[in-house]
């Protein structure tokens, strides 16, 4: 009995293969499926009463890609070129052998196909694909680190033509069934009813059994080669265009367009095995395993909220309250009401509440003039969102997010005000972006059913939530605000309180040493770009600028009257002090802060810089600036798994990506410690805290982990 696939002969001599891959929610590629594939392409290519297939799905979607779990798994085994050859090569070849098992195969395709679902489609002959708006075709493999391997980077550029199957594979885009058949991806698009007629129709109208690359005399349409002007320009901008993105930290987009170019100049089967020694080499490369485990394996298994407690039964916000109508209020508005909330926004003044509904109506206005979204729900959104300064309105909400001033009197204010009016079981959360938790709660009556939860800024395009769990919020409390951020489709991270929490705590690492840098006379156009060569989106200035100088004066001066006598002075705050007291220089918003924002051209640093902090004769070299910027924030993860602040390493590697922005290729801040290896990680900030200070310092705790070699992973 087959697990994954079905094979029906009908009278006309048609097999109808269903695929149909047991106990997953979309179909992947698992070992089971290779072995039935290749079985069912051992009968087409031996039984002659076959004169065809068509291959489908019975699940919504077509066929997602590889089970990346299980890729993961197998990655743990492939050590060298030969193993990672004996991974790379079978899928490869099974469906080359289906391509030209000398029957006619069409690919019905019923929903979305993804990576090797795709890539089976291409081995087909023909392909037609249902009319569905939710459909996605495509090969995002690069997006982990990988490149299509079972034949994605040699058929798709015979399809289509270089310039276009790079631009998809490398960019990993999405395409709909619309986009898919304007770029010949697909032949034809019929109505769902209509697809697996229409692709037996073709089978029967003498559909043939090869595809155009076997043909005598087959060119790469577009050309190939270097010696091939147009060719030879795309991949002169094409490398270009890809150095400046990556930088050089990611393998797979130059893997792939090694893959085109080599493979194109050569018969098809030649093409295939170049391409398997390319995807081993990436199976051996750190960044993919990196990637795959957190940016998908990891990503994927938070969204599905397994930090949830057992055993409490699942919640869903209907009626949701907002406390504070300020940029993350109504951010937060914005992305709860397109749930399918109810919200009422509060603010002191009903302008100012109004004001914070006007966001929304912003965001949909753009949405729906870009097509994005249907008038009709735009509608509906707005109509969810009622703008208020009446407590009253919270006493159905099973929900309230504090958004207001980041003072804590305010704060505590709010909270009484609200617990007067909301229902008993109402959960209480804090948008705060510094405050410690457990002290907030203070202020509440019912300190259990008070959390918090951080949205980072603009709300509607930050896809990451740091739960934090304060000393008395309950499991039962933890489960709903999970609950909460599934229902507006966020990635969520659960941390233990502390100052600054997580993402705040390590983040401001970086920016720290980036201002001791300058102070030191490092050249800051030399920081800001070591900074985004590393991976970073935006050098440490460069951000500091956007988050306000203003801001880490505040926060720091309000850390000194918490901490009292055992605050310690950062190693940046002489900078900091300067750029405040000194210049009044606060960053963007303020049109002047490291950078000048106010004249033309356009953003560019300060002149006035070296003035102020002159730049020393002899600079350091660019791989002591990259190391002391990323080693510091992977330090400071460390000492957040110490103190239990973070609790498991994925949280940690999901928030340091999706926060602040972490380098993606090193699969987050304590994959990287785990890739640098954890001895020479140690040693080399032992070295860093003798020459720069002791923020450098790794704690007994993480020395010893290092000489038992306990890794993170
Ligand atoms: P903001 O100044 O834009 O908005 C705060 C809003 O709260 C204002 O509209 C103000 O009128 C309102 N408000 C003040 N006192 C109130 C009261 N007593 N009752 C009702 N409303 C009141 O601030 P923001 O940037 O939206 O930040 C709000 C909270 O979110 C802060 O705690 C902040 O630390 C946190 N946060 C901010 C960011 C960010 O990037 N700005 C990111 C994460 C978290």
């Amino acid at each position: 009995m087959n697990q994954t696939l079905t094979l029906a002969v009908d009278a006309d001599g048609i097999a109808l293969i269903t695929i149909d891959v047991q106990g997953r929610p979309m179909n992947v590629i698992t070992p089971e499926f290779v072995q039935e594939l290749t079985d069912a392409t051992q009968r087409l290519a031996s039984d002659a009463a076959i004169r065809g297939a068509v291959i489908t799905s019975s699940k919504a979607d077509f066929m997602a890609g590889a089970d990346l779990k299980w890729l993961l798994a197998s990655m743990d085994t492939i050590k060298d070129a030969k193993s990672a050859m004996a991974f790379a090569v079978p899928l490869n070849t099974l469906y080359r052998k289906l391509e030209t098992c000398g029957k006619p195969l069409v690919a019905a395709i019923n929903g979305t196909a993804l990576g090797g679902g795709l890539e089976l489609a291409l081995a087909c002959h023909y392909r037609v694909a249902a009319d569905n708006p939710a459909t996605r075709i495509g090969l995002p493999e690069v997006l982990v680190g990988l490149l299509p391997g079972a034949g994605g980077t040699q058929r798709l550029p015979r399809l289509i033509g270089i310039r276009d199957a790079l631009q998809i594979m490398v960019e990993g885009t999405h395409l709909t069934v619309a986009e898919a058949a304007a770029k010949k991806i697909v032949d034809k698009v019929v109505a769902p009813a209509q697809l697996i007629a229409t692709a037996r129709q073709w089978i029967l109208d003498g559909g043939t059994a090869g595809n155009p690359w076997d043909g005598k005399n087959f060119k790469v349409p577009g050309g190939a080669g270097g010696m091939d002007p147009r060719a030879a320009q795309t991949f002169m901008g094409g490398t270009a265009l890809v150095s400046k993105r990556t930088q050089h930290n990611y393998p797979a987009p130059i893997a792939i367009m090694s893959s085109v170019y080599e493979g194109t100049q050569v018969p098809i089967d030649t093409g295939l095995k170049i391409e398997s020694r390319y995807l081993s080499s990436l199976l051996l490369s750190p960044v993919t395993k990196n990637m795959t485990r957190t940016l998908f394996v990891n990503k994927v298994a938070a969204e599905k909220l397994v930090r949830r407690p057992d055993g409490i039964p699942k919640s869903k916000i209907t009626n949701l309250g907002i406390l504070g109508a300020g940029m993350m209020g109504a951010g937060i508005a914005y992305i709860s009401a397109r749930a399918g909330m109810n919200v009422r926004l509060l603010d002191t003044s009903l302008e100012k509440a109004e004001k914070g509904k006007q966001y929304s109506e912003k965001l949909v206005a753009k949405d729906v003039e870009r097509g994005r979204m249907a008038p009709a729900k735009g509608a509906d959104l707005l109509s969810r969102i009622t703008p208020t300064t009446d407590y009253q309105t919270l006493a159905d909400c099973e929900m309230v997010i504090e958004a207001v001033f980041e003072d804590r009197n305010v704060k505590a204010d709010v909270t009484q005000k609200t617990e007067a009016v909301m229902p008993a079981t109402a959960v209480f959360a804090s948008n705060t972006s510094t405050l410690p938790i457990t002290g907030l709660a203070e202020a509440s009556k019912r300190p259990d059913r008070f959390i918090g939860i951080h949205f980072f800024s603009p709300v509607e395009k930050m896809p990451l939530v740091e739960i934090i769990i304060g000393k008395q919020s309950s499991p039962a409390t933890l489960a709903v605000a999970l609950d909460y951020v599934q229902q507006v489709k966020k990635t969520p991270i659960v941390v233990n309180d502390s100052r600054g929490f997580y993402t705040s705590r390590v983040f401001a690492t970086f920016t720290n040493e980036g201002m001791t840098l300058l102070g030191e006379g490092v050249s800051p156009a030399l920081i800001e770009n070591v900074a985004k060569q590393a991976g970073m989106p935006v050098g440490p200035l460069g951000v500091l600028d956007e988050v306000t100088l203003e801001l880490v004066y505040h926060v720091t001066q309000q850390t000194k009257k918490d901490l009292g006598a055992k605050y310690q002075e950062s190693s940046s705050w002489p900078v900091v002090r300067k750029m405040v007291e000194e210049l009044k220089r606060l960053g963007k918003r303020h049109g002047q802060g490291f950078y000048e924002y106010s004249a033309a051209p356009r953003k560019r640093l300060w002149s006035g810089l070296s003035l102020h902090f002159p730049v020393a004769k002899v600079q350091p070299d660019v791989e002591e600036i990259r190391k002391r910027l990323l080693y510091i924030q992977a330090l400071e993860t460390t000492r957040c798994m110490e103190e239990k602040v973070l609790t498991d390493a994925a949280d940690g590697d999901i928030g340091s990506i999706l926060g602040w922005g972490f380098p993606p290729w090193s699969g987050g801040t304590l994959s990287f410690v785990d890739t640098v290896g954890i001895k020479a990680f140690v040693a080399e900030c032992e070295r860093l805290a003798k020459q720069y200070g002791p923020r450098f310092e790794p704690s007994a705790w993480l020395k010893a982990r290092a000489v038992s070699g306990t890794l993170f992973y």
